[in-house]
């Protein structure tokens, strides 16, 4: 398969996804309260057009560049370990998942690096589009980072285009605002994330929002102590977002969205933190 045609591929796959998912809400939501999608969407889809048009004038950043780099040079642990085909993918997509549970961490614990994704938690309401809200400067660093680990890894472009696509996929199935059916949920959660685990992760109460940190695999959660598997409130009451952004001018236009890292909210708008 051509680069040209995986990357057409991909993208096609998440516009179809991501309208699948926005007509599963429609049609049976998991919640019918907070701000209507004209309020949000135009933010988080603009946020989204300005992470991908970032990605596209950095190609060098992005995870499969490295992907490509790494195979012309036989670099990284698992080639040198003469580890190849399917262990090496299912290795590579392990450890990539869990890489990103590790960044999803730091993202929470240090200051300045959560002043980058309370943009992606300060939507007050969770739906599909939630999954495509998140800052330029975040999704920047996540390729670098995610970049570094496949350079380690030494992970074939065929398998980190793959984790790339199941990354923004997972991401759009999480913030859904549907609901799978108890059973279906319980039964999947033992692997994978689920849209009502992640959503105990949006809630305001700082407890939560420290718990469920995975993307894809629940693992990496259940592994180190932060799966969390109900709120405190039910599931229709988790009051969602940031409290310290309520303002809605503040929260849901694209440039405001984009200033929000280095401003000061509510009474204080306008100043700079
Ligand atoms: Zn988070």
């Amino acid at each position: 398969m051509s680069e040209p045609f995986a990357v057409a591929l991909r993208f096609s796959t998440a516009v179809a996804v991501f309208l699948a998912l926005a007509a599963w809400e429609a049609r049976r939501p998991r919640r019918r309260d907070g701000p209507p999608r004209r309020r949000r969407w135009p933010a988080n889809l603009g946020l989204a057009a300005v992470d991908i048009g970032l990605l596209r004038l950095l190609p060098w950043l992005a995870p499969l560049a490295a992907a490509e780099w790494a195979a012309a040079h036989g670099w990284g642990v698992l080639p040198w370990l003469g580890v190849g085909g399917p262990a090496a993918a299912l290795l590579t997509l392990v450890a990539l998942d869990g890489a990103l549970w590790l960044q999803h961490r730091a993202l929470h614990a240090w200051a300045p690096l959560w002043r980058l994704h309370q943009v992606h938690h300060a939507d007050p309401a969770l739906d599909v589009s939630s999954g495509l809200r998140f800052h330029p400067l975040e999704i920047l660093l996540s390729a670098a980072y995610k970049s570094g680990w496949v350079l380690v890894l030494g992970a074939g472009p065929a398998v980190v285009l793959l984790f790339e696509a199941l990354l923004n996929l997972a991401s759009l199935f999480t913030h859904a605002n549907v609901v799978l059916p108890p059973r279906c949920d319980r039964r999947l959660r033992r692997l994978l994330v689920t849209p009502d685990m992640h959503r105990i992760h949006h809630s305001q109460r700082p407890d939560e929002t420290d718990s469920n940190f995975g993307f894809f695999l629940s693992v990496w959660d259940r592994l180190f102590g932060t799966y969390r598997a109900r709120a405190r409130r039910l599931q229709s009451r988790i009051a969602i977002g940031l409290a310290r952004w309520p303002d809605q001018r503040q929260n849901s236009a694209l440039l405001a969205l984009l200033a929000m890292p280095w401003r000061a909210p509510g009474r204080d708008r306008g100043r700079l933190l």
